[in-house]
């Protein structure tokens, strides 16, 4: 039978946070710090909005590309990160997973090469591939940074897409205007098309995201994916967007109106409430929790403060146990569960990752048990 599975679906493999997930489901005594997932309920205003529309019976299909009201809404909403668009050249997806799915498809032909720093999000070099094309990793350790001369390395590749993510899962790292300067003009020289998965755009804590879309001339070649599950908890809402030119835009639709027809309607009535929704509490609530748990996790391990996200990255290099060893070790020994950073690419190997979106109460609890349990390696 497995013959007569797609060879390329077959040589995949599952995703290295779900198999850490599952370890986990069911479990009371653990506490996780796997899941990237926010630890507050969906805005009330959200609720309330999609609850009411169940209410009246709006149940229906909506346009392919989405509501016309979200669209322009969105349009709106993303001057905040220095972009001009309208409500024509927006998509409404099912998620950014959506997005990116549609993205890599429409630009990809076969063996066409994409580029993509790692450590990165799980699903950009299985979607690259399962689009047929050829995802070449670029390592950023150790400062997961991209810049000119590392991406210039790459020009022998003649790379055609690069895909990036900032504020950066599961690094925390993000780019400031002069540094995303540098990737345009790479992308320039090479003729390229991007796709930046700006769905943490919110969480930035120091300064404010800037879409790599509102660089001079880099709307004509960036399709930009963000969405309403992190910054609004709506993880199970399924909804997303997708702003891009406008032959990538109708491409993208083509795809998305056999494959999905539309973005389920509640959600999409739930994310034009969403759109009212001012977070800046949300943004000081993770901050207060990224401050403790990262200066707590200083005392034992080495870390960066991250820039946005909710995400710390810590290096555990200096306890002789490999990525993986320490998280499962970690898991049995301590009930933490936190992913192994080679999920991500062969660049995180050495570090693991830690969702700081739980509770204060959890927190400290976890962080106390990660001590222990780096000081009982060293007896
Ligand atoms: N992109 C990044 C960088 C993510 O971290 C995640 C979820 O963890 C996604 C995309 C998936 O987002 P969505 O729930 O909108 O499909």
């Amino acid at each position: 039978m497995s013959r007569k599975i797609n060879e390329r679906v077959s040589s995949i493999e599952p995703s290295g946070i779900r198999r850490f997930f599952d370890l986990v489901v069911g479990r009371r005594d653990i506490i996780s710090l796997g899941v990237g997932e926010p630890d507050f309920p969906v805005p009330w205003s959200v609720r309330e909005s999609m609850i009411y529309s169940l209410e009246r019976g709006w149940t229906s299909y909506t346009s392919n590309r989405g509501l016309k009201e979200l669209r322009d809404g969105i349009a709106e909403y993303y001057k905040r990160f220095g972009v001009e668009t309208s409500g024509d050249n927006i998509l409404i997806t099912t998620g950014v997973s959506e997005g990116l799915d549609l993205a890599l498809r429409a630009v990809i032909n076969p063996g066409d090469v994409a580029l993509i720093p790692e450590p990165c999000y799980v699903a950009y070099k299985p979607l690259t591939f399962l689009a047929y094309g050829e995802p070449v990793e670029i390592p950023t350790y150790p400062n997961f940074k991209l810049n000119y001369d590392k991406l210039k390395s790459y020009e022998r590749f003649e790379p055609k897409v690069l895909i990036i993510n900032y504020p950066n899962n599961p690094t925390g790292v993000t780019y400031s205007k002069r540094e995303l300067e540098e990737i345009a003009d790479f992308v320039f020289e090479n003729d390229m098309i991007v796709v930046s998965d700006e769905i943490y755009a919110e969480l930035t804590y120091k300064g404010r995201h800037l879409s790599l879309a509102s660089l001079n001339g880099m709307e004509e070649r960036t399709i930009v994916l963000n969405g309403f599950s992190k910054s609004y908890a709506m993880t199970g809402l399924r909804i997303g967007y997708a702003i891009a030119p406008d032959e990538i835009i109708d491409a993208m639709t083509k795809i998305h109106q056999y494959s999905m027809l539309c973005a389920p309607i509640t959600s999409q009535i739930g994310a034009l409430e969403a759109l009212k929704v001012e977070l800046e509490r949300v943004r000081a609530e993770y901050m207060r929790k990224r401050n403790y748990f990262v200066n707590r996790l200083r005392r034992f391990l080495n870390v960066k403060m991250p820039e946005g996200a909710f995400y710390a990255f810590p290096s555990i290099r200096g306890t002789g146990l490999s990525s993986e060893e320490f998280a499962e070790r970690l898991l049995k020994e301590k009930g933490v569960a936190v992913v192994p950073g080679n999920a991500f690419g062969r660049s995180g190997e050495g570090y693991i990752r830690c969702a700081y979106a739980v509770s204060m109460e959890k927190l400290k609890v976890a962080v106390e048990r990660i001590g222990e349990f780096v000081e009982s390696l060293k007896s």
